[in-house]
């Protein structure tokens, strides 16, 4: 749908990059062009990191996952880089600065039962591996498997698990001044569109250049654009949280029969201080079928049979609905790579992972290079109100229960 343009109140704005949405990849390419030269804007309707990004694990993956299932090819090895590239930022000489960000474990783990393990030692010794993952000594165990009871091994994966309302918080706080806060698009024409911001104030804006970043959001800024293509696949999960009496965080896969992480544990803290279990891998994924109890019910089995040692008696716990937004693929698999799409001057992104934020940022730069979109510098935008980050999600004390 294209929408006229016709009110003479609107204030006028001409920049060269338009971003919507304010998640982890709207602002790792909001730094990228900046920094490249493009006066670029980015239009957030709710609070920057609230749609997948602050529900993500925050693991930077670096590939073992692809490895392990065997679905190693040459695009999807562009993962293999993410962990460098991410400590880079984190110590602050890389391409954005995340030295502001907190780093919540230097290190995932996994562990798994003695049984698998002997089918897949081949795999644990081969090239792909090697250097990535390492089993290790007992008494560098995550305090969670310092149990007499635990028989099976730990390997550490050289992949970090980052706080993700950080990580939004460190990218977005030096561009804030060309971050709108915004209730909604009112009207698109061209290479130009009308937004509402949130104090009712109406914005034309015009740009050489439209991104799309918007998550799951990108599917119904497309159809306002008329746009039919690119099409989105949404990939539904009922992750589950825990607090009170755990023995201390914990960042682990288990693995399980197949080679997918049965369970995938991250931790956080809540404002009182407790520490938070958040269970995602099979578990989420098959949860999207069981109501709210019957996920709860699944997980404390779960738990009492892969860490029998732990008393989860007094535990309270809460799950969230959360869907995965990317780019649609054959039967709905799982996309290996970043995706950007490029059509009337409407880029679309999915960067499928937090981890391959960088990735996609670089693909979209070289293009507006290769494609010498007009640079107009980075000087101060007009005043207008700016967004605001989102919580994490168990900082949320509504659902919550024993
Ligand atoms: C439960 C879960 C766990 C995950 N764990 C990991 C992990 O451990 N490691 C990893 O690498 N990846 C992980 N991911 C994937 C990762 O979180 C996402 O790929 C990534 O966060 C997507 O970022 P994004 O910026 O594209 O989208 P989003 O984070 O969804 O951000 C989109 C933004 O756009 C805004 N928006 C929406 N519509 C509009 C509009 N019309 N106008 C303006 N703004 C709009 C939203 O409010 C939001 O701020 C996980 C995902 C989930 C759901």
């Amino acid at each position: 749908m294209t929408t006229e343009l016709a009110d003479k109140k609107a204030k006028q704005l001409n920049v060269d990059v338009v971003i919507f949405g304010g998640g982890v990849a709207g602002l790792w390419l909001l730094t990228r062009l900046r920094q490249a030269g493009y006066q670029t804007l980015l239009l957030e309707n709710k609070a920057l990191g609230a749609g997948q990004t602050r529900f993500s694990q925050g693991i930077i993956h670096g590939g073992t996952k692809y490895a392990l299932t065997g679905k190693l090819t040459a695009s999807s090895e562009s993962i293999f880089a993410m962990p460098k590239i991410w400590r880079d930022c984190l110590q602050g000489k890389g391409e954005v600065d995340l030295s502001s960000a907190n780093i919540l474990s230097e290190y995932q783990y996994m562990w798994s039962t003695p049984g698998l393990l002997s089918r897949l030692s081949g795999f644990f010794a081969s090239r792909v591996v090697r250097g990535r993952m390492q089993a290790i000594k007992k008494e560098e165990y995550p305090v969670a498997f310092q149990y007499k009871k635990f028989k099976g091994k730990v390997y550490r994966l050289d992949e970090p698990v980052l706080d993700a309302a950080s990580v939004v918080d460190a990218l977005a706080k030096p561009h804030l001044n060309n971050i709108m806060q915004i209730n909604s698009m009112t009207g698109f024409s061209d290479k130009k569109l009308r937004v509402e911001s949130v104090n009712g104030d109406s914005w034309d804006i015009s740009a050489t250049k439209i991104i799309l970043s918007a998550g799951k959001g990108n599917a119904e800024l497309l159809r306002t654009m008329g746009q039919a293509t690119p099409e989105m696949q949404l990939r539904p999960l009922q992750m589950v949280m825990l607090r009170g009496g755990l023995p201390d965080k914990l960042y682990a896969h288990c693995l399980g029969a197949s080679v997918n992480p049965r369970i995938t544990i991250t931790s956080g803290e809540d404002r009182q201080g407790n520490i938070v279990w958040y269970l995602g891998g099979q578990l989420a994924e098959d949860g999207i079928r069981r109501t709210r109890e019957e996920q709860i019910n699944e997980a404390k089995k779960e738990l009492r049979s892969l860490m029998p040692w732990l008393n989860f008696e007094f535990i309270e716990w809460a799950t969230l609905n959360i869907d995965r937004a990317e780019p649609k693929q054959k039967e709905g698999q799982r996309p290996a790579t970043s995706f950007y799409y490029e059509k009337d001057n409407i880029i679309t992104t999915w960067p499928t992972k937090l981890a391959l934020a960088p990735n996609l940022a670089n693909d979209v730069v070289n293009e507006l290079e290769k494609q010498n979109i007009k640079k107009s510098g980075t000087t101060k935008l007009p005043d207008f109100i700016h967004a605001v980050v989102a919580d994490l999600p168990w900082q949320e004390e509504e659902q919550w229960s024993h």
